[in-house]
């Protein structure tokens, strides 16, 4: 029986590393870790996993030392991830890959830059940040000799792939036929593991924004308690702390405190309610898992307090003045970067400028110019941007 790193054996309906369908350039196994460990080694040493630590999650990079940024926050959803596999018997380190590698491909600036380099590709097929997570982990990272890419396992590649459009699916199936591509064509699930993965995210970053989001001021903890899913945790807090509101620094031990037991508790509620659905379903093996409906979430009652925090924060967060204003800003580095590198492709870096002299159209120009400009931490877009147009649009430390 197959034994997980925390000695208890899979669940029926994990995914299995010694039965992976296999990577897309054939390797020896390696003689101490499993297939799906060593994806996950892969992620962490390549540049791209380094580069996530100078990249917006909602504050740009040099708003503060204190705030996310998209390293801290893909830490934090494997955390969560492999807290609730270990607990449904997954494959732990298959969700610490997917969790780890699922916003690679995301530009400078966040949401803003991605929008932005989208609207620049419109003629060329767009942009879209889980491709482009697919794109750095197949071809973009340079660092073997036998081929390009991380050579990832199957499994890891489909829990990165996350969502896709039928059009690009039936591209990519033409690509690799009886792919990663090819369920988005049958309507079938991804493994349980790479499901998983999509909800930590989610419960991540909403806890994770409502501390960013009070710590930068921008919201307050009175908005907050018209949150359902918010207030409860503070009320407990509060019935069990009376004296905190009160205290020096109270607070700040308020907030975190109210934050973790939302959290905790969204991690239980994910537990159970997948327990129940599993054991509804019973699914013998991942294929079953695959044909049946979407397993890992929440409970209905937690989903929709979850739906409601999301809304208060893109009303109050996302959509703050404050946040916009950087947001506008953020896209017009996008849009000129992209438009002096399309006119003048010898200003990108070496490999990038090479890659643009053969490219054979305008698409594969195009593209090129996307895959620099997408790779780009926050700073360095912004002193490229200044380098280029002799702007200083966002002040860089
Ligand atoms: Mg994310």
């Amino acid at each position: 029986m197959l034994q997980e790193a925390s000695g208890q054996a899979l669940a029926p309906w994990a995914c299995v590393p010694a039965e992976t369908r296999g990577r897309l350039h054939a390797e020896a196994p390696a003689p101490t870790r499993s297939d799906h460990q060593r994806d996950r080694d892969r992620i962490v040493h390549s540049s791209a996993f380094r580069r996530l630590v100078y990249k917006t999650q909602v504050f740009l990079n040099h708003e503060g030392d204190l705030f996310r940024t998209r390293l801290t926050h893909s830490l934090e959803v494997a955390q969560l991830g492999r807290s609730i596999a270990r607990s449904l018997r997954l494959n732990e380190d298959l969700v610490e890959a997917i969790c780890l590698a699922h916003d690679l491909g995301h530009t400078p600036f966040g949401h803003a830059g991605q929008d932005a380099l989208n609207e620049c590709m419109q003629e060329w097929g767009g942009f879209e940040h889980n491709l482009q997570s697919l794109r750095v982990v197949d071809r973009l990272e340079e660092r073997y000799p036998g081929f390009d890419g991380l050579n990832l396992t199957f499994e890891t590649r489909e829990g990165i792939l996350k969502h896709c459009s039928r059009a690009n699916a039936e591209r990519m199936e033409q690509r690799e036929p009886g792919g990663i591509a090819q369920r988005f064509l049958r309507g079938e699930q991804p493994s349980l593991e790479a499901q998983l993965c999509n909800l930590a995210d989610e419960i991540a970053y909403n806890a994770h924004d409502v501390d960013d989001g009070v710590r930068s001021g921008l919201i307050s903890m009175e908005q907050l308690l018209a949150v359902p899913l918010f207030a409860r945790y503070h009320g407990l807090t509060l019935a069990q702390y009376p004296a905190l509101a009160a205290q020096p620094h109270g607070e700040r031990r308020l907030l975190y405190e109210a934050i973790r037991r939302m959290l905790s508790d969204q991690v239980y509620d994910v537990v159970a309610a997948t327990q129940a659905r599993l054991a509804e379903v019973q699914p013998a093996d991942l294929q079953a898992v695959r044909a049946a409906p979407p397993l890992v979430g929440f409970s209905p009652a937690m989903r929709a307090e979850s739906i409601v925090l999301k809304r208060f924060l893109f009303q109050n967060l996302y959509r703050h003045p404050q946040v916009m204003q950087t947001t506008d800003l953020a896209q017009t580095v996008v849009r000129e970067l992209f438009a002096v590198y399309l006119a003048r492709p010898q200003e990108m870096k070496p490999r990038f400028a090479e890659r643009a002299h053969t490219a054979t159209d305008a698409a594969a120009l195009a593209r090129v110019v996307c895959d620099f400009v997408a790779g780009m931490t926050d700073r360095y877009a912004a002193r490229e941007h200044a380098r280029l147009t002799g702007k200083n649009l966002l002040s860089t430390p």
